[in-house]
């Protein structure tokens, strides 16, 4: 694992992300908004694939897993009992002389500023990183909501009913993916560090002998998921969160790291958490959240293993790992850069582009169509006529299609009937080309983007 940091190479990611429709500033014509981010066309189809793929896998194929979409806006006391209103603070300093604020933690020197060298700095506080809001129209304390600052607490305080509901039986656990809010004092690295992001959090519910093994089990199970989605093994770091630094309720804590070009970062936690957060809210709001074994005729707060990942450093490592610069021949056959990122095809926004070879001839125009229509009920296919078609190839290279389908003269049946109705598909990391019957492309290409 490399620890070397590679600030150009995040400059190049970032300026394609922007050029090609990934990701966007948000409210970039004015000014832009801080630690906040907007996925374009291409963006948002990547970060629908990977949500579409961890609900696949972690809901939908395993019987021991359920569902929730919980809501943003959190009653003040689920997270005064789950203690983010008291603790979930991160230590501040400001810069007198420049305001930088600052998290006290990342200062290399903690006696120095680092934007200024200012060695005027305050001393350092505790800083909620919880956005608070009104609810309703009168403005008195009461009033006051957060917006969740994490998914998981929804699913603690749903528990009851959603056991209730779906008659499960331990082990299981029920999922969720979506947004969550940290005021984080210092936002950076691209997307990396942000204040409005994703969440994909599984609370696997157990009884407490089993949670030890099952930490175990997560851990591996969630290690083969990114693999799965072409991030490999050999640019992930598992760290033993260590004794001291763990939750003083949680057994164990593994953090998965991936290598990215600004150093080996967190990209999800899986975490033991005993049973903390249920006992939590069982206090807080005096309703059982307990667990009866129909068998041994006991009741008690289930333990739970929490395997929490963030979407848009997932889709960030995405993007860091399939970003490659190769070579390719031009329209002259001079071998030329080509930027190409090579995605999954599992996870690629754009499964295959369809290309006519000639757009003034209209018969490969309609035969063109024809084929993007065929594909289009089972995946996102483009259709592109413009410019040569090693212009075309390079256009899609860029965003990470694994397939360009051409259709041409001989698609016609102006080579002979040999090749009447058959397309060339080229692949874009090898770009070797095969001829193949348009009546067999859905069957060639739909077990390698599922
Ligand atoms: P960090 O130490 O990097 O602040 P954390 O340990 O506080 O992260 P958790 O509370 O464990 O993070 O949240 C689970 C996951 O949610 C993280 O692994 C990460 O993928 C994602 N996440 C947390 N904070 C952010 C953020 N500010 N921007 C983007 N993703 C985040």
């Amino acid at each position: 694992m490399s620890t070397q940091t590679d600030p150009q190479r995040m400059e190049k990611i970032v300026s394609l992300c922007k050029r090609r429709g990934f990701i966007f500033q948000s409210s970039e014509i004015y000014g832009g908004l801080n630690g906040v981010w907007d996925y374009g066309p291409l963006g948002a189809e990547l970060k629908r694939n990977l949500k579409d793929y961890w609900w696949r896998v972690m809901v939908r194929e395993r019987d021991d897993v359920v569902g929730l979409d919980g809501a943003i806006l959190t009653h003040r006391a689920v997270l005064k009992a789950s203690g983010h209103e008291d603790t979930f603070s991160d230590p501040m300093v400001d810069c007198r002389n420049c305001k930088a604020r600052l998290r006290a933690d990342q200062i290399g020197d903690k006696q120095q500023c680092p934007i200024c060298g200012s060695k005027d700095l305050t001393e350092p506080r505790p800083f909620n990183l919880m956005f608070s809001t009104q609810v309703g129209a009168s403005a008195d304390p009461d009033s006051i909501a957060y917006l969740r600052p994490e998914t998981a607490q929804s699913i603690f305080v749903q528990f009851k009913n959603v056991l209730d509901t779906s008659r499960k039986k331990l082990p299981f656990g029920i999922a969720q993916i979506g947004k969550a809010f940290r005021n984080e004092i210092n936002p950076r690295n691209f997307t990396f560090r942000s204040r409005e992001f994703e969440q994909m959090e599984l609370e696997y519910f157990c009884r407490p002998e089993q949670g030890m093994e099952l930490l175990e089990y997560w851990k591996e199970e969630r290690l083969r998921f990114y693999e799965n989605i072409g991030i490999p093994r050999a640019k992930l770091n598992v760290l033993t969160v260590p004794d001291e630094e763990r939750a003083f309720y949680s057994k164990g804590t593994y953090d998965i790291e991936y290598e990215f070009p600004f150093g080996v970062q967190e990209l999800e936690g899986v975490a033991y958490r005993t049973d903390y957060d249920l006992t939590q809210h069982q206090k807080a709001s005096g309703k059982p959240l307990e667990y009866f074994d129909d068998e041994t005729k006991q009741r008690f707060v289930p333990h739970v293993i929490e395997p929490s990942a963030g979407v848009d450093r997932t889709v960030l490592a995405l993007i860091c790992e399939a970003y490659a610069e190769d070579s390719a021949p031009d329209e002259k056959g001079k071998m030329e850069t080509r930027i190409v990122l090579r995605f999954h095809p599992r996870i690629a926004p754009v499964k295959a582009a369809v290309f006519p070879l000639l757009k003034n001839k209209p018969e490969l125009v309609t035969k063109a169509r024809e084929v993007q229509q065929l594909l289009r009920p089972h995946m996102n296919v483009f259709y592109d006529e413009g410019g040569a078609i090693g212009r075309r190839y390079r256009r899609q290279d860029e965003i990470g299609t694994p397939f360009g389908i051409t259709v041409d003269f001989e698609t016609l049946g102006e080579r002979g009937d040999e090749l009447r109705d058959t397309v060339t598909v080229r692949e874009r990391d090898s770009m070797k080309q095969d001829r193949v019957k348009i009546s067999e492309l859905l069957a060639r290409l739909l077990p390698m983007i599922t």
